[in-house]
């Protein structure tokens, strides 16, 4: 990559040195080069632009960049710049990735970006709790940083530590950093306490969910609860520590989400968990893309048994798992098969270079983009005037394609097995939130 003009170069540069151990490139390389502004003079490929709430990206002209304080645009633009980065290196070997020439999205509607912006106030108040500090929260903290008009109180509850497994999928976490192992949590409330001292006061708690209420006095209440993890189990306990309203960003794969939650009146996070988790449980669909009996993988499943011999010899006869997948299929031996599954259906962008086995790539810009979500709901749902934009109830974005108006509504558990039918619970969130 090659920065060669303008102001904030010279620190990009500087920056970019620091996030991982560079080595030099071997064997063939490509260059893409990404104008951004109207720089009308410069040649490209890719071309970006913001407004106040909105990315443009186009391969054919320059885009403006409005001069605004509301950051949520220029966040935009840059996750979705890097998507398109991402498309043009690994062009022809990426599955399912789609192109066009110009898009805009906006995040005050998940639209095409409009005539005219709403504009964000001096100040807006927040007292929210973020429940996860991996890759979405650590980009949704950056964004955080990046609008001075939030004031408030943040509590960041995290139980895990950062390592240099793969330290560049953290927005805010460099090299250096990652190899001493903080945890993330309390690393985190640093960073805000760093850059924005004189306007948020961040707490950090090193536990999980549970630990963090079972720490609070029993009248406590969390007004606004950011989910930003990585598995139903956690979101389901998220759930049950009764926040009044619940934002929730997730991945999956390259795929981007936010919802956004209440208890008792419409889904709540739990019933969302509980809606994936069933669709990923259905025999079918991982019948017909493992190449096992539909009431074999139905057996495995119901009885928690552990796959054969004779599973994976089946997996590997009837060939329909990605190589990738296969060359590692004989570790899952005496494993549970959604041990397996979960690998192949949730993992990174698979990437097909030249006749050899598919390689994951990290695909950083897909947490990223989430927190810019979380960041742009958490901003609506902070400023009553902004409240009719909030999602009702999700938005997925698909970081390999292109916008394709993912609003969409899940709907309340209608089996009475959710938390949100639990009477108890319903009592104890009305005495919290409602009594007045
Ligand atoms: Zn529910």
């Amino acid at each position: 990559m090659t920065l060669l003009s303008g102001p904030f170069l010279p620190e990009l540069r500087l920056l970019l040195g620091k996030l991982r151990p560079l080595s030099p490139m071997v064997g063939s390389s490509q260059t893409v080069n990404v104008v951004v502004g109207q720089d009308v003079d410069v040649q490209g490929q890719l071309f970006l632009g913001a407004t106040a709430w909105g990315g443009l990206v186009s391969q054919t002209d320059p885009q403006s960049v409005s001069n605004t304080m509301n950051p949520i645009g220029a966040l935009t633009a840059g996750t979705l710049g890097a998507s398109e980065v991402f498309k043009l290196v690994f062009s022809g070997k990426l599955r399912g990735a789609v192109n066009a020439l110009n898009y805009t999205l906006s995040l005050l509607d998940y639209q095409e970006i409009g005539e005219s912006e709403p504009a964000l106030p001096d100040c807006i108040d927040v007292d929210a709790t973020l429940f996860g500090s991996g890759s979405i929260g650590c980009g949704f903290l950056l964004g955080t940083i990046f609008t001075p008009q939030l004031h408030g109180a943040l509590t960041i509850v995290d139980n895990g530590r950062f390592d240099t497994k793969n330290p560049y999928k953290y927005a805010l976490l460099d090299w250096s950093t990652a190899q001493l192992e903080p945890y993330k949590a309390a690393w985190s409330q640093q960073q805000i306490q760093r850059y924005a001292p004189d306007r948020l006061t961040a707490r950090a708690f090193v536990g999980t969910a549970e630990a963090y209420v079972a720490s609070l006095p029993h009248n406590y209440t969390i007004p606004l609860a950011l989910s930003a993890v990585d598995t139903p189990d956690a979101r389901l306990e998220i759930q049950d520590t009764l926040p009044q309203r619940i934002l929730n960003a997730g991945i999956d794969g390259t795929l981007a989400q936010v919802s956004t939650h209440g208890f008792g009146k419409g889904p709540c996070l739990a019933c969302l968990s509980m809606q994936v988790a069933l669709e990923a449980w259905n025999a079918g669909p991982i019948a017909a893309r493992t190449g096992l009996s539909p009431a074999r993988v139905h057996q495995l499943i119901q009885r928690n048994e552990a796959m054969t011999q004779q599973d994976l010899d089946t997996i590997k006869e009837r060939h329909l798992v990605p190589e990738e997948y296969l060359s590692s299929l004989d570790s899952f031996l005496g494993q549970p098969l959604l041990s397996f599954w979960n690998r192949v259906a949730y993992s990174e962008a698979p990437i097909q270079v030249g006749g050899s086995p598919s390689v994951l790539v990290t695909t950083a810009f897909v947490s990223a983009f989430a927190g810019v979500l979380l960041l742009a709901e958490l901003i609506k749902q902070s400023v009553p005037e902004l409240q009719p934009y909030r999602v009702s109830n999700s938005y997925q974005h698909q970081l390999l394609g292109i916008p394709a108006g993912g609003v969409f509504q899940y709907t309340q558990d209608a089996r009475g097995w959710c938390l949100c039918h639990s009477t108890y619970r319903l009592a104890i969130y009305h005495e919290k939130y409602l009594t007045l």
